[in-house]
């Protein structure tokens, strides 16, 4: 390049538009990984056959704050045993019918458990969904910090007083 003034001038329109492409790049990592996190609770919650499993799932999509409260109340209610999916009561242990053919001691409906395999499809996608939410997660930062490097070194080596 001839001119100077021309180089320069491409060189940070360049480094602007790297700038800007890298940082979609980003935005769409991280709307990627706010929809793994949401599989992820959405599939943990069907697991311990939360009745608000879609709401529980769909929340932490938009608010990662969702997520960490879904792990405070599942890490807190851990012991509790498992609730009747109609009248949501707690199923102790000597229940009417246990463990054969169980029944709900309050509103006396049959209670159905998840099968195993079903429990471990869940668990499954849960671990793979939270693996895919660490991954953009963390693709998300170093992009973030990769576009602001090249930026800053771009100015930096097209600011005028370092071209004497
Ligand atoms: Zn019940």
């Amino acid at each position: 390049m001839n001119n100077p003034e021309v180089g320069t001038t491409i060189g940070i329109t360049f480094s602007l538009i790297l700038f800007f492409v890298l940082l979609l790049i980003a935005i769409a990592t991280a709307v990627a990984g706010a929809v793994f996190l949401g599989l992820c609770v959405y599939n943990d919650a069907q697991s311990r056959r939360n009745p608000n499993a879609a709401l529980w799932g769909v929340l932490s999509g938009f608010f990662e704050i969702a997520a960490l409260i879904y792990l405070i109340i599942t890490m807190s209610s851990k012991n509790q045993p498992p609730r009747c999916e109609r009248c949501g009561s707690f199923l102790y242990p000597g229940y009417p019918g246990y463990p054969g053919a169980p029944v709900c001691p309050v509103c006396g409906q049959p209670v159905t458990f998840l099968p195993p395999e079903q429990a471990q499809l869940y668990a499954r996608r849960r671990k793979r969904y939270l693996i895919l939410w660490i991954v953009s997660m963390a693709a998300c930062v170093v992009m973030i910090f990769v576009a602001v490097i090249l930026f800053t070194l771009s100015m930096l080596s097209n600011a005028s007083f370092l071209h004497y």
